[in-house]
């Protein structure tokens, strides 16, 4: 049994430590912890949060996607409490041929949806069966039921990753989101914030829908309790944490287009909930999951999910769970 470190507590944190305190002394360290008051200086309280397949930049990448499901789904129907449910989506790409679809072979009922049902300019239309759960609600159960299994939480805000070295692990995970942007001996200039705007509203309607376009989407997750979330905005070049309301009535002008029967594209007709607003923590060449050793430290990066934490969650687990075996068990050089 090693002793390891991770830092981080959101959403990639907390599932590695779900896949790593199985076999070892796992403790989670962040500035910012499940239960606290959201703010923008982490992601995951954020998020819709739905699973929809895509987005990989590699084979690997896209295991980790199945990797996440098949856990999520478990998890679906172990833990009722969880918020994670079931949910049927229709996901519409005006830049997708049937062959970029590389999760049809895998999502339960996956099926094409008739041309006929296309929005305009969709080029390709799928359905099947995925997933929906509140952060909210999630993000203080999982980290209950990971301290029931022994996993540690502490508040720690570290300028650098060496400043870990003290805690005494065996190895550390650099769990950060964005965070890596500004940790001195990490500064990956790679990494760039996406900020996402989100409105959510009161409404039965109940089925996940996505179109996107290649440059905007628009989505509603419905969190199956009455509440949907409306979306969908990507914007490089702001961080600020206030409610964009030219955003709000943009958002609701394009999911009264698509599903006019259920939103009225005037904001005044619905029952606003809230709004959320967060910084995705995106990496131009995908997420970063790799060993490094830094004066003297052993490290396994697990960061740089853009708009797909909980699509990542378990299977980047899973990846760094393989990371740190190496680590621990490394395979002797040949002597031939
Ligand atoms: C509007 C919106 C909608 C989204 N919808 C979805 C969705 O439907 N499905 C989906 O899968 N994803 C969605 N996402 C994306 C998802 O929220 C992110 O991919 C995910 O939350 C990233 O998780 P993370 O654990 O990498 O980072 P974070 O959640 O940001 O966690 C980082 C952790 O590291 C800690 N930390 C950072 N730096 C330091 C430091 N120096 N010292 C100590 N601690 C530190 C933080 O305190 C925090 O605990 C959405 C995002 C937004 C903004």
């Amino acid at each position: 049994m090693a002793q390891i470190t991770i830092l981080g507590a959101g959403i990639i944190g907390m599932a590695t430590a779900s896949v790593l305190s199985r076999n070892h002394k796992v403790t989670i360290i962040a500035r910012n912890l499940p239960g606290d008051e959201p703010t923008i200086a982490w992601t995951s309280p954020w998020a819709g949060a739905s699973f929809i397949a895509g987005g990989c930049s590699s084979a690997r990448e896209a295991k980790m996607q199945l990797d996440a499901f098949a856990e999520l789904w478990r998890w679906s129907i172990a833990y009722p409490d969880s918020s994670i449910k079931q949910i049927t989506i229709e996901d519409f790409h005006d830049d997708k041929t049937e062959d970029d679809i590389w999760w049809k072979d895998y999502m339960p009922e996956f099926h094409f949806l008739p041309p006929e049902t296309l929005p305009q300019g969709a080029r390709i239309g799928t359905s099947y069966k995925s997933l929906i759960l509140r952060p909210d609600v999630f993000l203080p159960w999982f980290r209950t039921k990971l301290e029931k299994s022994g996993v540690q939480f502490r508040r720690m805000d570290l300028k650098s990753l060496s400043d870990a070295r003290e805690l005494g692990h065996d190895i550390l995970i650099n769990a950060t989101g964005f965070g890596s942007l500004t940790l001195q001996d990490v500064h990956d200039h790679d990494l760039e914030t996406i900020r996402g705007q989100t409105v959510v509203v009161k409404s039965g309607y109940d089925k996940l829908f996505m179109h996107d376009t290649g440059e905007t989407y628009t989505y509603a997750i419905p969190r199956l309790d009455g509440t949907v979330v409306l979306g969908g905005t990507r914007q490089k070049n702001s961080v600020s944490p206030d409610v964009d309301w030219d955003l709000v009535q943009d958002i609701f002008t394009r999911i009264n287009r698509h599903l006019p029967e259920h939103f009225s594209a005037n904001p005044m007709d619905s029952e606003i909930i809230g709004h959320n607003v967060g910084l995705r923590p995106s990496r131009k060449s995908g997420v970063r999951v790799e060993k490094a050793v830094s004066e003297g430290q052993k490290i396994v990066h697990a960061y740089g999910v853009a708009g797909g934490g909980y699509i990542f969650s378990f299977g980047i687990a899973r990846a760094v769970r393989d990371l740190v075996e190496e680590f621990l068990f490394p395979f002797p050089e040949s002597k031939l």
